[in-house]
């Protein structure tokens, strides 16, 4: 196996002012022997100064992200711009393109595919250049979510617990720099996201989950509009960056283990018994999932394991047994 990915960048990222191209994954295809897939990238440098990588699209039923990211790769000019900020609206494009959180050509999740493997199907090629391309010559990155189309979310910005505190605070900072209404730290789950690959490569990452419902609001686009503006700002990357005014203070959240999280018990319809942003107990009942094909039996009920604040709630209203319904934050201690 070879380790430099096959990802041919049409950009040079040591290149003064701003340019914009595509990374060309090679794909070769019946309809296209020798093609590649043209993922778009945008870099901007204007000498000394951090290093930002913000991306969106990873799952490409989240639009919010990529909504902000086309408006500022076209808004932002290099002397505004100190250091380097890389763009990428649509990370893994193919997903993208079909409005997928999953690539239809592989049908992998790119943030569950990290590291990646330079020789793999084209969404662990991107993983895979991110990680070992991208990541290593940030400082900071913005990986932007949202529920997408299976989840909806309070407008929220997360990061990762990492390991170490020095790399948690950095964290942290950009994180309270984004000033989302709502801010959690997640405890780590996952090895193969990209807040995961962020922190193997030691860079202050930070993610969010902005709405979802596979659409996009006002409010939502908003809070991820200011917030990368805030923290391009914060971080010294673009220093005279308009932000807005000053918002109340962002509620700082955590969210733990599996049992801030409601899974379907059952195939069937579900009824919602709390909404998003409700505070719930331990015991209470969260759902009730009816069968369509015996209506005359009582629905199966389920509960929430643990007080806490719905930060999360399914859309679909079809389920099958182990889809997420809800999940949980608490307050930070
Ligand atoms: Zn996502």
């Amino acid at each position: 196996m070879t380790s430099k990915s096959r990802i041919f960048s049409e950009v040079d990222f040591e290149q003064e002012g701003k340019q914009q191209g595509f990374l060309r994954l090679p794909h070769s295809v019946h309809r296209s022997a020798y093609g590649w897939i043209a993922i778009p990238i945008v870099v901007i440098k204007n000498g000394p100064g951090p290093s930002v990588l913000l991306t969106a699209g990873n799952h490409g039923d989240e639009y919010e992200g990529q909504i902000t990211l086309m408006k500022l790769c076209r808004e932002l000019e290099p002397a505004a711009v100190r250091g380097r900020i890389i763009m990428l609206t649509a990370v893994n494009f193919p997903a993208a393109i079909a409005g997928l959180r999953t690539s239809p050509i592989d049908d992998l999740n790119l943030n569950r595919s990290f590291p990646g493997d330079p020789d793999g199907s084209p969404t662990e090629v991107i993983a895979h250049y991110v990680e070992r391309e991208l990541l290593p010559i940030s400082d900071y990155a913005i990986d932007l979510h949202s529920g997408g189309s299976s989840l909806m979310y309070l407008p929220s910005a997360l990061i990762a617990r990492a390991t170490d505190d020095e790399l948690t605070g950095r964290q942290l900072d950009i994180l309270k720099a984004f000033h989302a209404p709502l801010s959690f730290v997640m405890s780590p789950r996952e090895d193969r996201t990209m807040l995961a690959a962020a922190q193997r490569t030691r860079v202050a990452a930070m993610g969010t989950e902005l709405g979802g419902a596979g659409s996009t609001s006002v409010q939502s686009l908003a809070v991820a509009e200011r917030g990368v503006r805030r923290v391009l700002k914060h971080v010294g990357s673009v220093p005279e960056m308009e932000v807005g005014q000053e918002l109340i203070p962002t509620r700082l959240m955590e969210v733990g283990g599996s049992d801030y999280y409601v899974h379907s018990p059952d195939y069937g319809f579900w009824e919602p018994l709390a909404e998003l942003g409700d505070e719930v107990r331990a015991g209470q009942t969260a759902a009730a999932v009816y069968c369509p094909e015996t209506p005359w039996r009582e629905p199966v009920m389920t509960q929430f394991d643990r007080d806490g604040t719905i930060l999360c709630k399914r859309v679909p209203g079809a389920v099958h047994r182990g889809d997420c319904l809800f999940h949980l934050a608490t307050d930070c201690p």
